[in-house]
């Protein structure tokens, strides 16, 4: 906890970790402290895994709050822990398959096979980059018609269950999926489909507002369709630790959710968001920067909620 610096008032500190002056940004310093693994982060200690696959549906309306980023870079940093994870993509988009450096173009089978042709999800999932233990269900842009395609279709809601449920999880540790921006029958799937949702907030105004809506939408589909569903998870992304707004906003959110709020807080980091375009996740593109350091950590406190009961 020494390298953490603690920014709030409250009962409970926010911690964002600090990396040292010493980081010199440069391709050079960057690679020596890669080489010798500095600031902790070249530890590989695995870390303790699920007794079961646990199933997270990673999710908020809005867009561009750090979904994506999240869920890869969990579960990379899970991944190098030990841990074997599967990133399901479910966002037209692709940028989670981009990041996890898997094929997504058109003609790729994908998820929009498996919820529209019921193709099992085996045949679609693929080993994502060069990490061991990490894999990807990509998503190709036809996935925006399944929102369409679907509607007809008996039991749309359950596709994605289903297939999960088809599928042997019993060789993984964790399942992150990836949800697009909305709360369509593609977010209403991965909700259907999952035991815990992972809810990235932005540090901004607004922030909590925009969440009632999805926090509705998982009461409805616990009632309905999945009585275990619970918010798990609550993690703060791209805090501006310039800003007194963003330590209040971390305030009010961990009032809201208490315990399920992660201790880490990512901060905005500008190597998280160049990872991507190398399809990488920060974690193995710039191990010691500030946010893979982050990233890390917070993977490690999903780890440990694994070891102890949820
Ligand atoms: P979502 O999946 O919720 O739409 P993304 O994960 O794609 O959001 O993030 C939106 C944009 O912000 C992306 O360009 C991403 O690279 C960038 N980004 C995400 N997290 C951070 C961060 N901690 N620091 C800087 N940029 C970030
Ligand atoms: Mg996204």
């Amino acid at each position: 906890m020494s390298k953490e610096g603690s920014v709030s008032r409250g009962t409970s500190p926010v911690v964002v970790p600090e990396v040292p002056q010493s980081s010199a940004d440069t391709p050079i310093a960057r690679a020596a402290e890669a080489a010798i693994g500095v600031r902790g982060i070249g530890d590989r200690e695995p870390w303790p895994r699920p007794s079961r696959c646990r199933i997270m549906t990673i999710a908020n309306q809005k867009g561009g709050v750090g979904k994506t980023t999240t869920a890869v870079n969990l579960a990379a940093s899970l991944a190098q822990h030990g841990a074997r994870v599967l990133v399901v993509d479910l966002d037209p988009q692709g940028n989670a398959s981009t990041a996890l450096d898997v094929e997504h173009h058109v003609g790729v089978p994908s998820v929009y096979n498996v919820l529209v042709d019921d193709r099992p999800l085996a045949e679609i999932v693929r080993p994502a980059g060069e990490m061991p233990g990490l894999y990807c269900a990509p998503a190709t842009i036809d996935l925006a018609g399944a929102e369409i395609e679907l509607v007809p279709v008996v039991a749309r809601e359950l596709r994605l269950a289903r297939a999960l449920r088809a599928y042997d999880t019993s060789h993984l540790d964790y399942v992150f999926v990836d949800c697009p921006p909305s709360l369509g029958l593609l977010t209403l799937n991965a909700l259907v489909a999952a035991e815990e949702v992972l809810l990235p907030i932005q540090c901004e105004y607004y922030a909590l507002e925009g969440v009632q809506q999805l926090l509705n939408t998982a009461e409805l589909v616990r009632v309905n369709f999945n009585p275990g569903l619970h918010i798990s998870t609550v993690l703060l992304t791209m805090y501006d630790g310039r800003t007194r707004l963003a330590s209040d906003v971390a305030d009010d959110v961990r009032a809201h959710f208490g315990s399920s709020v992660l201790h880490t807080i990512i901060p905005r980091s500008v190597r998280v968001s160049e990872a991507p375009s190398r399809g990488q996740s920060v974690i193995t593109y710039d191990p010691g920067s500030s946010g893979a350091v982050a990233y890390v950590e917070a993977a490690r406190e999903v780890a440990m909620q694994s070891a102890g009961a949820r």
